[in-house]
C-alpha cells in the first residue's frame, strides 16, 4: 500500500513574472520582468511531501524555516531574494508538522528527497540531522558556494552535518524520460530528471497500485502552466524547461496520474479528490 500525503510548511509569495514566464523572454529578460513586476501572487503553500511505501517512509522536499522571513538570514547584497517573500511560523516547519502526525524523523523516516537545493525546499533540513538525504548531483553541483547564492541556494545556512547522498538519473528509463533513479528497491519511487527551473532539477514520480503521483518541485508551479507549456521566469534554460514540461504531460497521460508541484493549492485539491491529470 503506497499513500503520498501533502504536508503545508507555510506560504510563499512570488512576483507573477516569476510564476509564469514570457515566451518572448529569454533567460535574463525573465530576470529583469521579475523585478520591474509590481504584481504579486497570493500567497502559495510551500509543499512536502510524505510518502508511505512498505519499504519505508520517504519525505519530498522539506519546506523553509521561520528564519527565513528574520532579518539577517537572507544575504542583504542579492535583491533577488527581495523578490520572494516567505512566511514560515515556527510550527509550521516540517519537523513540527511530522511530529503533530506522530511522526519522529529518526525512527520513522527511511530518507528525505531533494528535488533540488533551493532554500525553500532545504529550508527545513535541520530537522532531520539522523537521516540519509538524497538529493540530485548535478543540482547540488551549482548550488553551492557564491553561485548558489547568488540563485536561490543558501548553503551558508545549511546544517553543519549535512553530507546528502548525491546521485545520478542513471537507472531504467520511466516512460518519456530516459533515466531514473530508483529511491526504492522496486522502483516504484524515482527521480527522473526535470531541468529547466534549475539545471539538475528532479522530480519524484510514485507509482501506487491504482494511482501515479508525479512531484514535480518546482518543475512547473501549477497543472495549468503544464497544460500550456508555460515556463516560469526563474528558468536560466526556456527550451529545455519547455521540452521537460512536455515530457511531464506525456507521462502524466499514460496512466492515472495526480499532479503536485511544490508550490500549488490545486495540487492539494487534486490529491485530496482524487483528480487525475487531463
Ligand atoms: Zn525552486
Amino acid at each position: 500500500m503506497i499513500k503520498v500525503t501533502a504536508i503545508e510548511t507555510g506560504k510563499a509569495r512570488m512576483k507573477t513574472a516569476q510564476q509564469t514566464g514570457s515566451d518572448q523572454r529569454g533567460a535574463v529578460g525573465r530576470k529583469i520582468d521579475i523585478f520591474r513586476d509590481r504584481n504579486w501572487v497570493d500567497p502559495l503553500p510551500i509543499l512536502c511531501f510524505l510518502v508511505e511505501h512498505p519499504e519505508g517512509r520517504f519525505l519530498i522536499d522539506t519546506g523553509d524555516t521561520w528564519r527565513n522571513s528574520v532579518p539577517g538570514y537572507l544575504p542583504g547584497w542579492n535583491p533577488f531574494y527581495k523578490q520572494v517573500s516567505i512566511r514560515v511560523a515556527p510550527n509550521e516547519e516540517v519537523g513540527p508538522r511530522l511530529a503533530a502526525m506522530g511522526l519522529d524523523p529518526a525512527r520513522d523516516l527511511s530518507a528525505v528527497v531533494l528535488t533540488h537545493f533551493h532554500h525553500d525546499h532545504t529550508g527545513g533540513l535541520d530537522h532531520f540531522p539522523h537521516n540519509r538525504i538524497i538529493g540530485p548531483k548535478a543540482n547540488y553541483a551549482i548550488s553551492t558556494g557564491l553561485r548558489g547564492m547568488m540563485t536561490g541556494c543558501l548553503p551558508q545556512r545549511w546544517p553543519v552535518w549535512l553530507k546528502p547522498e548525491l546521485v545520478e538519473t542513471d537507472g531504467p528509463g520511466i516512460g518519456p524520460f530516459s533515466q531514473s533513479f530508483p529511491i526504492t528497491r522496486d522502483g516504484r519511487i524515482a527521480l527522473v530528471p526535470t531541468p529547466g527551473h534549475v539545471a539538475g532539477h528532479c522530480s519524484v514520480i510514485v507509482r501506487g497500485d491504482d494511482m501515479t503521483y508525479f512531484l514535480a518541485g518546482d518543475a512547473t508551479y501549477s497543472q495549468e502552466n503544464l497544460l500550456a507549456g508555460r515556463t516560469d521566469g526563474v528558468t536560466n534554460d526556456p527550451a529545455l524547461a519547455r521540452e521537460t514540461l512536455r515530457k511531464i504531460r506525456e507521462f502524466c497521460a499514460m496512466q492515472p496520474t495526480i499532479l503536485l508541484p511544490a508550490h500549488n493549492r490545486d495540487g492539494l485539491r487534486r490529491l485530496e479528490q482524487r483528480e487525475v491529470f487531463a
